[in-house]
């Protein structure tokens, strides 16, 4: 039996900041995907900008429509509550996240899942209704965890088995970071898309400088832990278990899920920031890594050299891949190790 806890917390700030000399006049706020969006272009006339700020922000609302699990028109309400083992039908770009999320789950060892819905659904996660599961039915829903419980057909349709629900919140807004690129790059523009905790360095700076990048101190919502420079064209992508958690008899359950046992994940990383030109993929691995706990993701930041890593531990260590540019503390609580 669910028990419905007295104190809600829930945090969702963003993660990562960015310095760019941004005047602030051409940002344009918006609430999608549950979160603070804010669209920052740069390099052109205000009329120009003004333009170009309403194709990004149509396809955020687009992709939005699509992946938003509480929407009974959405494609992923549609596959939860669609038929197991017939063809659903649904657009090109869900078909595309699904086949990119399988792909994250094989090479994050089922670490990331977006089947793990029925157990983010048992714990409230999925609309606010918070609450500590039994042990009993977290089993039960951790038997329609299966990594290979939906696939993707090429006429973007999916097939899922028997009690097989999704969840996208773990990847949807790194995918909608790279569609979102894409139109930077057609248009020619310089901009910066904050995505609430994700971030895309659309183009580069028109001074030529490296973009900068604020890591959130997880144990101050208002600091940072440390900052690092970036090439343009990258999404810089954080998970924590500090970003949305409600607290039950004095213990803290925090948003990601351990797919192998069905409880918030018990990770020695405190957060994952992942970057690279795959904002969909840094953004499942941020997911992936955080789970598998430091030791796996250190091996997994060394095999996978097309992404950059900065991992903060419970014994406030910062590790980072050689590729993070020009990486500072910006709290001397931390203590900042390259992996070698
Ligand atoms: P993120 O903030 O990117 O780390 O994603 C966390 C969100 O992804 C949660 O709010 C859930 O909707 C979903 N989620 C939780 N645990 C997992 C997991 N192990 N694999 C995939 N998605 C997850
Ligand atoms: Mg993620």
């Amino acid at each position: 039996m669910k028990k419905i806890v007295s104190l809600i917390l829930v945090f969702a700030t963003l993660v990562v900041c960015c310095s760019c000399g941004a005047t602030g006049d051409d940002t344009l706020s918006l609430t999608a995907m549950n979160t603070v969006m804010q669209i920052t272009v740069f390099n052109n006339s205000k009329a120009e900008n003004e333009r170009v700020k309403g194709l990004l922000s149509d396809r955020i609302m687009d992709i939005d429509r699509l992946m938003d699990v509480n929407n009974p028109e959405s494609d992923v309400y549609i596959i939860n509550n669609g038929k197991a083992g017939s063809d659903i039908s649904v657009s090109p770009e869900t078909a595309d996240i699904i086949a990119k999320s399988l792909e994250a789950t094989q090479l994050t060892d089922n670490s990331f899942n977006i089947a793990v819905m029925p157990v983010v659904k048992l714990w409230g996660f999925h609309d606010g209704t918070y609450g500590v599961p039994s042990k009993e039915n977290i089993n039960k829903a951790l038997s329609y965890v299966k990594p290979n419980g939906i696939t993707v057909n090429t006429d973007n349709s999916v097939k899922k088995s028997m009690g097989v629900e999704i969840t996208l919140g773990g990847i949807a807004k790194g995918y909608l970071g790279d569609e979102l690129l894409k139109i930077t790059k057609a248009e020619g523009v310089t901009a910066l898309l904050s995505l609430g905790g994700n971030i895309v360095l659309c183009g580069d700076k028109a001074d030529g400088s490296l973009w900068s990048v604020g890591v959130k101190n997880p144990h101050d919502d208002q600091g940072l832990a440390c900052s690092f420079k970036s090439k343009g064209n990258k999404s810089v992508v954080t998970s924590g278990g500090y970003e949305r958690y409600f607290e039950y008899g004095g213990k803290t359950y925090h948003h990601i899920i351990d797919p192998k046992t069905g409880y918030p994940a018990e990770s020695n990383l405190l957060s994952v920031t992942v970057i690279g030109e795959c904002g969909a993929l840094c953004d499942a691995y941020s997911t992936g890594l955080y789970v598998m706990g430091k030791e796996k993701a250190v091996a997994f930041a060394k095999e996978n050299n097309s992404f950059d890593f900065v991992f903060i531990t419970t014994d406030n260590e910062i590790l980072y891949t050689n590729g993070v540019a020009e990486i500072e503390l910006s709290d001397n609580a931390f203590t900042l190790t390259a992996i070698q």
